[in-house]
């Protein structure tokens, strides 16, 4: 999934990174609110965190502005202990839920996770299709019975056909949930991770429809 981390505290933006890039995330980074406002409008997200206190303004305007827009991504606040009121004034706002710093990095992904998926409208976080059991929250598959271990950039993929299920993803949606806005792509990316996830998961798992994309039937 594409996320989006507002913070401006180098150190802590930095294991939120690492943290989110290890569940296979694509991840951007915004250390003031003019950046974050800008990657808002121009990339669609799975779900911001947001941090209220920033260098050049208060987060909570970056999320009033969004919403106005009519733009309804889940977003996290990160809020200071003692921001209660902003905390109020954040979920007033339109934020869907908020975490109390230092937080648990863990709990922050499994956040992350659940206000993802209640964005794409698939609450359930067990799916199954054809022989393969998805557990959406816990990034784990299983074909027939087993488990299947996918890199991070394999579930990466998989989850963004998951998100979509039934729809057609076109090859440039599959690249911006590959990666974050730093990183290069190869022209071919998707199509050998797509190869992967079928060697893996079975041939019928992923159909391609030529010219359109691919999709989880
Ligand atoms: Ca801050």
């Amino acid at each position: 999934m594409r996320l989006l981390v507002v913070e401006d505290s180098p150190d802590l933006a930095a294991s939120m990174l690492h943290a989110l890039r290890a569940q296979g995330h694509a991840v951007d980074h915004a250390a003031d609110a003019a950046t974050a406002s800008a990657a808002l409008a121009v990339a669609d997200y799975a779900c911001v965190i947001l941090d209220l206190g920033l260098p050049d303004g208060s987060g909570l305007d970056v999320l009033r502005a969004r919403r106005k827009a009519g733009d309804r991504t889940p977003f996290i606040l990160a809020t200071a202990r003692d921001q209660i009121s902003d905390r109020i004034a954040g979920l007033d706002a339109g934020a869907d839920d908020y975490v109390v710093k230092p937080f648990d990095l863990g709990e922050l992904a499994a956040r992350v996770r659940a206000h993802a998926r209640r964005g794409q409208g698939a609450p359930a976080a067990r799916l199954q299709l054809d022989g393969i059991e998805v557990d959406r929250a816990m990034a784990k598959v299983w074909r027939d019975g087993v488990e299947v271990h996918l890199t991070a950039r394999e579930w990466a993929l998989f989850d963004a056909l998951l998100g979509a299920r039934g729809r057609v993803l076109a090859k440039p949606a599959l690249e911006e949930a590959l990666y974050a806005f730093d990183t290069t792509i190869e022209g071919n990316a998707v199509e050998v991770y797509v190869s992967r996830l079928r060697t893996k998961l079975g041939p019928g798992v992923i159909e391609t429809r030529r010219g359109l994309g691919y999709v989880l039937p």
